[in-house]
């Protein structure tokens, strides 16, 4: 079958003979039909984020259509529509036994410390699949992962109906927590350099913080994970601010400790979401309000370009997505 691999750092290759996935008792193979580009893949393509082997099958933010169960699986189906919550903690050790499943030292991630799920057909635990309503678009059912960080995110800073948020960067991530903002009745500004990142987060409903360089706000989400932006998001953070940190990077910050202590500010790193509270509330919050989290999807590939696409994605405005044929429709 095809998929999309990692050969070496900036070498993506698609290739035609991958091995077909082996079914486990507890797990489903899917057809996978859309994966979404994100910064932690382009980390892995670019060799900054270290992969188990090479080749290495890329991807994580996966939608498709379950194609085989395994035979302890007993609360999914063949045919149904299904993304993939790519994280897969323990559930046994102490964090997870709390809910803090995020927080698990023995959390596999597809793409990261598993396979990838851009080729056609994955092995996934049944469990980490979620059925997605016929209504959910294709689009917007790539977007379900990514859109999970930022309604997260968003949760961690308390925000309020009515309250302001800024978002510094505007990359896939920044437009999602735009949407998210705004579905939480939060007012979102947006601070990014490139023009066209600015303006389709714009389009999408956030505000120009640059036009009043000197504001300060009680949220602040930095998703750019570019140290000298985090610097700049604490600058602008105000009395008793909450700052929630999704964006990464192993280059230090510069931080005043007189800025944080004088104005009594939280600072709080965001770092994906709970089993199963974090997919579980995004499904039930995209199937009670028109969010389509897709709109932030601009360019799309054909998996035999995924090479291209992920050349191109750290360029494009708006995020980059790769889709497969549809060759197996659903059974049911
Ligand atoms: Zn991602
Ligand atoms: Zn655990």
């Amino acid at each position: 079958m095809m998929a999309a691999t990692l050969v070496s750092p900036e070498t993506v290759t698609v290739v035609d003979h991958w091995p077909e996935p082996v079914c486990g008792p507890d797990e489903v193979i899917v057809a996978v039909r859309g994966v979404g580009v994100c910064g932690s893949d382009l980390a892995v393509v670019s060799g900054r984020r270290a992969v188990p082997a090479l080749p290495w099958v890329l991807g994580h933010e996966a939608f498709g259509v379950i194609q085989v169960v395994g035979p302890d699986v007993v609360d999914r189906r063949v045919g149904q529509r299904v993304v993939v919550e790519p994280n897969y903690p323990c559930l046994a050790c102490g964090a997870c036994r709390s809910g803090d499943t995020s927080g698990c030292r023995r959390r596999r991630a597809a793409g990261i410390s598993e396979p990838g799920l851009l080729a056609e057909r994955v092995a996934v635990p049944a469990r980490f699949t979620w059925p997605v309503p016929d209504g959910l678009d294709d689009a917007d059912a790539v977007c379900v992962e990514p859109f999970t960080v930022a309604l997260n995110a968003v949760r961690m800073t308390g925000l309020r109906p009515g309250d302001p948020c800024l978002i510094v960067g505007a990359g896939s991530q920044g437009l999602l927590v735009v949407l998210a903002v705004l579905h939480a009745g939060g007012v979102p500004f947006v601070i990014e350099p490139q023009p066209g990142r600015r303006a389709f987060a714009l389009q999408l409903g956030g505000a120009d913080a640059g036009a009043a360089p000197d504001r300060r706000y009680p949220a602040v989400i930095e998703t750019s994970g570019v140290p000298e932006a985090f610097e700049q998001a604490l600058e602008r953070a105000g009395d008793g601010g909450r700052l929630v940190v999704v964006g990464q990077s192993t280059r230090p910050a510069r931080v005043s400790t007189f800025t944080l202590v004088q104005r009594r500010l939280t600072v709080r790193g965001c770092l994906i979401y709970d089993h199963p509270g974090g997919f579980r509330h995004t499904l039930a919050t995209l199937a009670g309000h028109d969010l389509r989290p897709g709109r932030v999807l601009r360019e799309r590939f054909d998996l035999a370009q995924a090479s291209v696409a992920f050349a191109k994605a750290p360029d494009i405005a708006g995020k980059t997505w790769i889709t497969l044929p549809r060759i197996e429709e659903p059974l049911s």
